[in-house]
Protein backbone atom coordinates (compact mmCIF):
# COMPACT_ATOMS: atom_id res chain seq x y z
CA UNK A 1 0.00 0.00 0.00
CA UNK A 2 1.50 3.15 -1.32
CA UNK A 3 -0.02 5.68 0.87
CA UNK A 4 0.06 3.90 4.36
CA UNK A 5 0.45 6.52 7.02
CA UNK A 6 -1.31 9.46 4.13
CA UNK A 7 -4.32 11.62 4.75
CA UNK A 8 -6.03 13.21 1.39
CA UNK A 9 -8.42 15.71 1.59
CA UNK A 10 -10.80 15.65 -1.71
CA UNK A 11 -13.21 17.88 -2.42
CA UNK A 12 -16.73 17.21 -3.75
CA UNK A 13 -16.45 13.18 -2.87
CA UNK A 14 -20.18 12.32 -2.04
CA UNK A 15 -20.38 10.97 -5.91
CA UNK A 16 -19.27 10.40 -9.24
CA UNK A 17 -15.60 11.61 -10.19
CA UNK A 18 -14.42 12.69 -6.55
CA UNK A 19 -16.04 9.10 -4.80
CA UNK A 20 -14.01 7.16 -7.26
CA UNK A 21 -10.89 9.04 -6.64
CA UNK A 22 -11.54 8.65 -2.36
CA UNK A 23 -11.83 4.80 -3.36
CA UNK A 24 -8.13 4.86 -5.01
CA UNK A 25 -6.55 6.77 -2.63
CA UNK A 26 -8.20 4.88 0.55
CA UNK A 27 -7.80 1.60 -1.63
CA UNK A 28 -3.97 2.33 -1.32
CA UNK A 29 -3.78 3.15 2.53
CA UNK A 30 -4.82 6.59 2.66
CA UNK A 31 -7.14 7.80 5.52
CA UNK A 32 -9.62 10.06 3.15
CA UNK A 33 -11.85 13.18 4.48
CA UNK A 34 -14.55 13.00 2.27
CA UNK A 35 -16.63 16.02 1.20
CA UNK A 36 -20.32 17.23 -0.37
CA UNK A 37 -23.58 17.01 -0.05
CA UNK A 38 -26.01 13.86 0.13
CA UNK A 39 -27.95 11.67 2.27
CA UNK A 40 -26.74 10.76 5.82
CA UNK A 41 -26.91 7.33 5.62
CA UNK A 42 -25.43 6.99 2.12
CA UNK A 43 -22.35 8.93 3.28
CA UNK A 44 -21.84 7.33 6.18
CA UNK A 45 -22.11 3.93 4.14
CA UNK A 46 -19.66 5.16 2.20
CA UNK A 47 -16.88 6.21 4.92
CA UNK A 48 -17.68 2.45 6.44
CA UNK A 49 -16.79 1.25 2.76
CA UNK A 50 -13.52 3.40 2.39
CA UNK A 51 -11.85 2.52 5.56
CA UNK A 52 -12.88 -1.49 5.45
CA UNK A 53 -10.47 -0.90 2.53
CA UNK A 54 -7.50 -0.45 4.60
CA UNK A 55 -8.28 -0.01 7.75
CA UNK A 56 -7.17 3.40 7.82
CA UNK A 57 -9.88 6.06 8.61
CA UNK A 58 -12.68 7.70 6.25
CA UNK A 59 -14.71 10.71 7.76
CA UNK A 60 -17.11 13.36 5.96
CA UNK A 61 -17.03 16.80 6.65
CA UNK A 62 -20.43 18.85 4.85
CA UNK A 63 -18.49 22.28 4.77
CA UNK A 64 -20.37 24.23 1.83
CA UNK A 65 -17.50 25.58 -0.49
CA UNK A 66 -19.35 28.85 -1.19
CA UNK A 67 -18.24 29.25 2.74
CA UNK A 68 -14.79 30.19 3.85
CA UNK A 69 -16.06 29.68 7.44
CA UNK A 70 -16.57 26.05 6.27
CA UNK A 71 -13.47 25.57 4.55
CA UNK A 72 -11.57 26.73 7.66
CA UNK A 73 -13.80 24.22 9.98
CA UNK A 74 -13.28 21.61 7.08
CA UNK A 75 -9.75 21.95 6.86
CA UNK A 76 -9.48 21.69 11.11
CA UNK A 77 -11.09 19.21 11.60
CA UNK A 78 -9.14 17.05 9.12
CA UNK A 79 -5.90 18.71 10.91
CA UNK A 80 -7.05 17.67 14.53
CA UNK A 81 -8.84 13.78 13.12
CA UNK A 82 -6.75 12.53 10.57
CA UNK A 83 -3.79 14.82 10.14
CA UNK A 84 -2.80 17.62 7.70
CA UNK A 85 -3.85 16.71 4.29
CA UNK A 86 -0.42 15.27 2.34
CA UNK A 87 -3.15 15.17 -0.66
CA UNK A 88 -5.28 17.79 -1.64
CA UNK A 89 -7.67 17.47 -4.64
CA UNK A 90 -10.25 20.07 -5.64
CA UNK A 91 -12.64 18.50 -7.34
CA UNK A 92 -16.58 19.70 -6.40
CA UNK A 93 -17.79 21.51 -8.96
CA UNK A 94 -21.30 22.48 -10.52
CA UNK A 95 -22.26 23.16 -13.66
CA UNK A 96 -25.24 25.36 -15.24
CA UNK A 97 -26.28 25.98 -18.62
CA UNK A 98 -27.79 29.01 -20.24
CA UNK A 99 -26.63 31.76 -22.51
CA UNK A 100 -24.54 34.28 -20.89
CA UNK A 101 -26.94 37.47 -21.22
CA UNK A 102 -29.56 35.41 -19.40
CA UNK A 103 -26.37 33.87 -17.12
CA UNK A 104 -28.09 34.44 -13.25
CA UNK A 105 -25.51 36.84 -11.47
CA UNK A 106 -25.58 34.86 -8.24
CA UNK A 107 -25.28 31.56 -10.23
CA UNK A 108 -21.68 32.96 -11.62
CA UNK A 109 -20.65 33.71 -8.40
CA UNK A 110 -21.44 30.06 -6.57
CA UNK A 111 -19.63 28.57 -9.71
CA UNK A 112 -16.56 30.64 -9.07
CA UNK A 113 -16.83 29.91 -5.21
CA UNK A 114 -16.79 26.72 -5.60
CA UNK A 115 -14.29 26.22 -8.81
CA UNK A 116 -11.89 28.48 -8.04
CA UNK A 117 -11.93 30.57 -4.37
CA UNK A 118 -12.40 27.10 -2.80
CA UNK A 119 -8.91 25.08 -4.29
CA UNK A 120 -7.59 28.75 -3.47
CA UNK A 121 -8.12 28.67 0.01
CA UNK A 122 -7.75 25.24 0.57
CA UNK A 123 -4.10 25.22 -1.44
CA UNK A 124 -3.06 28.26 0.86
CA UNK A 125 -4.14 26.55 4.09
CA UNK A 126 -2.61 23.21 3.50
CA UNK A 127 0.71 24.32 1.80
CA UNK A 128 2.31 25.37 5.09
CA UNK A 129 1.78 21.66 6.66
CA UNK A 130 2.91 20.22 3.27
CA UNK A 131 6.31 22.36 2.80
CA UNK A 132 7.27 21.37 6.67
CA UNK A 133 6.77 17.80 5.69
CA UNK A 134 8.47 18.40 1.91
CA UNK A 135 6.33 16.30 0.27
CA UNK A 136 2.51 17.16 -1.34
CA UNK A 137 0.50 16.83 -3.91
CA UNK A 138 -2.18 19.10 -5.11
CA UNK A 139 -4.84 17.88 -7.86
CA UNK A 140 -7.30 19.88 -9.79
CA UNK A 141 -10.24 18.44 -11.20
CA UNK A 142 -10.08 21.12 -14.38
CA UNK A 143 -11.80 19.92 -17.54
CA UNK A 144 -11.70 19.69 -21.67
CA UNK A 145 -13.24 23.03 -20.55
CA UNK A 146 -9.97 24.42 -19.56
CA UNK A 147 -8.83 24.51 -22.94
CA UNK A 148 -12.05 24.32 -25.11
CA UNK A 149 -15.09 26.04 -25.16
CA UNK A 150 -19.10 24.63 -25.81
CA UNK A 151 -21.75 27.16 -26.03
CA UNK A 152 -23.99 28.44 -22.95
CA UNK A 153 -21.33 26.98 -20.39
CA UNK A 154 -19.40 30.51 -19.83
CA UNK A 155 -19.16 30.49 -16.11
CA UNK A 156 -17.79 26.65 -15.98
CA UNK A 157 -15.20 27.62 -18.84
CA UNK A 158 -13.95 31.01 -17.15
CA UNK A 159 -13.95 28.63 -13.90
CA UNK A 160 -12.06 26.02 -15.54
CA UNK A 161 -9.41 27.93 -17.28
CA UNK A 162 -8.64 30.08 -14.17
CA UNK A 163 -7.89 26.84 -11.42
CA UNK A 164 -5.29 25.34 -14.64
CA UNK A 165 -3.70 28.95 -14.11
CA UNK A 166 -4.37 28.89 -10.48
CA UNK A 167 -2.38 25.46 -10.50
CA UNK A 168 0.43 26.39 -12.72
CA UNK A 169 1.35 29.53 -11.02
CA UNK A 170 0.93 27.97 -7.57
CA UNK A 171 3.27 24.69 -9.02
CA UNK A 172 5.99 27.02 -9.65
CA UNK A 173 6.24 28.30 -6.26
CA UNK A 174 6.19 25.11 -4.76
CA UNK A 175 8.58 23.44 -7.23
CA UNK A 176 11.79 22.79 -5.00
CA UNK A 177 9.50 21.89 -2.13
CA UNK A 178 8.58 18.56 -3.34
CA UNK A 179 5.32 19.41 -3.46
CA UNK A 180 3.73 19.05 -7.42
CA UNK A 181 0.26 20.99 -8.32
CA UNK A 182 -1.84 19.04 -11.24
CA UNK A 183 -4.51 19.39 -12.77
CA UNK A 184 -6.48 16.55 -14.61
CA UNK A 185 -8.80 17.54 -17.31
CA UNK A 186 -11.43 14.65 -17.84
CA UNK A 187 -13.77 15.19 -21.28
CA UNK A 188 -17.24 14.03 -20.25
CA UNK A 189 -17.53 11.26 -17.33
CA UNK A 190 -20.29 9.29 -16.86
CA UNK A 191 -21.91 10.99 -13.60
CA UNK A 192 -24.72 13.00 -12.55
CA UNK A 193 -23.37 15.88 -13.39
CA UNK A 194 -23.84 15.24 -17.23
CA UNK A 195 -26.55 13.53 -16.70
CA UNK A 196 -28.45 16.53 -15.04
CA UNK A 197 -27.68 18.62 -17.84
CA UNK A 198 -29.14 16.08 -20.09
CA UNK A 199 -32.68 17.71 -19.82
CA UNK A 200 -31.81 21.75 -19.87
CA UNK A 201 -29.73 20.85 -23.28
CA UNK A 202 -32.56 19.28 -24.84
CA UNK A 203 -34.81 21.99 -23.92
CA UNK A 204 -32.46 24.87 -25.36
CA UNK A 205 -31.73 22.92 -28.39
CA UNK A 206 -34.88 21.14 -28.88
CA UNK A 207 -33.25 17.62 -28.86
CA UNK A 208 -34.01 14.20 -27.96
CA UNK A 209 -31.54 12.10 -24.97
CA UNK A 210 -29.64 10.07 -27.87
CA UNK A 211 -29.33 12.97 -29.98
CA UNK A 212 -27.88 14.95 -27.21
CA UNK A 213 -25.69 12.05 -25.94
CA UNK A 214 -24.35 11.38 -29.70
CA UNK A 215 -25.06 15.08 -32.06
CA UNK A 216 -23.79 17.22 -28.66
CA UNK A 217 -21.68 15.58 -25.62
CA UNK A 218 -20.06 12.73 -27.43
CA UNK A 219 -20.14 14.58 -31.00
CA UNK A 220 -15.84 16.06 -30.14
CA UNK A 221 -15.01 12.72 -28.73
CA UNK A 222 -13.29 10.57 -31.13
CA UNK A 223 -13.28 7.42 -28.42
CA UNK A 224 -16.93 8.28 -29.09
CA UNK A 225 -17.72 7.36 -25.44
CA UNK A 226 -17.93 8.29 -22.01
CA UNK A 227 -14.75 8.32 -19.60
CA UNK A 228 -15.35 6.52 -16.47
CA UNK A 229 -14.89 8.15 -12.65
CA UNK A 230 -12.65 5.05 -11.83
CA UNK A 231 -10.51 6.48 -14.98
CA UNK A 232 -9.56 9.56 -12.80
CA UNK A 233 -8.80 7.37 -10.00
CA UNK A 234 -6.15 6.17 -11.40
CA UNK A 235 -4.58 8.91 -12.59
CA UNK A 236 -4.62 10.59 -9.18
CA UNK A 237 -2.84 7.98 -7.83
CA UNK A 238 -0.48 7.89 -10.00
CA UNK A 239 -0.03 11.52 -9.50
CA UNK A 240 0.14 10.69 -5.93
CA UNK A 241 3.02 8.00 -6.51
CA UNK A 242 6.74 9.16 -5.99
CA UNK A 243 7.70 7.98 -9.81
CA UNK A 244 4.89 10.68 -10.63
CA UNK A 245 7.01 13.60 -8.47
CA UNK A 246 9.23 14.92 -12.19
CA UNK A 247 4.81 16.01 -13.14
CA UNK A 248 4.18 19.55 -12.02
CA UNK A 249 2.26 22.50 -13.14
CA UNK A 250 0.56 20.10 -15.89
CA UNK A 251 -2.85 19.87 -17.13
CA UNK A 252 -3.14 15.73 -17.69
CA UNK A 253 -5.92 14.64 -20.35
CA UNK A 254 -8.29 12.12 -19.58
CA UNK A 255 -10.49 12.89 -22.03
CA UNK A 256 -11.32 10.25 -25.10
CA UNK A 257 -8.89 12.64 -27.18
CA UNK A 258 -11.48 15.33 -27.34
CA UNK A 259 -8.69 17.95 -26.98
CA UNK A 260 -5.91 17.00 -29.03
CA UNK A 261 -5.43 18.68 -31.83
P1 LIG B 1 -21.05 15.18 -9.33
O1 LIG B 1 -22.23 16.07 -9.48
O2 LIG B 1 -21.21 13.71 -9.43
O3 LIG B 1 -20.29 15.49 -7.96
C1 LIG B 1 -20.09 16.81 -7.52
C2 LIG B 1 -19.67 16.80 -6.07
O4 LIG B 1 -19.47 18.15 -5.63
C3 LIG B 1 -20.75 16.18 -5.15
O5 LIG B 1 -20.10 15.46 -4.12
C4 LIG B 1 -21.43 17.43 -4.58
O6 LIG B 1 -22.09 17.21 -3.33
C5 LIG B 1 -20.23 18.36 -4.45
N1 LIG B 1 -20.59 19.77 -4.32
C6 LIG B 1 -21.37 20.50 -5.15
N2 LIG B 1 -21.50 21.76 -4.66
C7 LIG B 1 -20.78 21.79 -3.51
C8 LIG B 1 -20.52 22.81 -2.54
N3 LIG B 1 -21.07 24.03 -2.63
N4 LIG B 1 -19.74 22.49 -1.48
C9 LIG B 1 -19.23 21.24 -1.34
N5 LIG B 1 -19.42 20.25 -2.23
C10 LIG B 1 -20.20 20.54 -3.30
O7 LIG B 1 -20.00 15.71 -10.42
P2 LIG B 1 -18.72 15.05 -11.12
O8 LIG B 1 -19.06 14.86 -12.54
O9 LIG B 1 -18.17 13.95 -10.33
O10 LIG B 1 -17.74 16.33 -11.08
C11 LIG B 1 -16.62 16.43 -10.24
C12 LIG B 1 -15.66 17.44 -10.84
O11 LIG B 1 -15.25 16.99 -12.13
C13 LIG B 1 -16.24 18.84 -11.04
O12 LIG B 1 -15.28 19.82 -10.72
C14 LIG B 1 -16.55 18.88 -12.51
O13 LIG B 1 -16.56 20.18 -13.02
C15 LIG B 1 -15.40 18.06 -13.06
N6 LIG B 1 -15.63 17.50 -14.39
C16 LIG B 1 -16.65 16.65 -14.61
C17 LIG B 1 -16.83 16.17 -15.88
C18 LIG B 1 -17.92 15.22 -16.21
O14 LIG B 1 -18.12 14.97 -17.40
N7 LIG B 1 -18.62 14.64 -15.26
C19 LIG B 1 -15.97 16.56 -16.91
C20 LIG B 1 -14.94 17.43 -16.64
C21 LIG B 1 -14.77 17.91 -15.36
Amino acid sequence: MILKGKTALITGSTSGIGAACATALAAEGAAVMINGFGDADAIAAQCAALSALSGAKAMHHGADLTDTDQIAAMMETCVRELGAPDILMNNAGIQHVCPVDEFPIEKWRQMQAIMVDAPFMLMRACLPHMKAKGWGRIVSTASAHASVASPNKSSYIAAKHAVLGLTRGVAMEVATKGITVNCISPGYVWTPLVENQIPDTMKTRGMSYDEVINDVLLAAIPQKKFVMPEQIGAMLLFLCRDEASAITGANLAVDGGWTTH
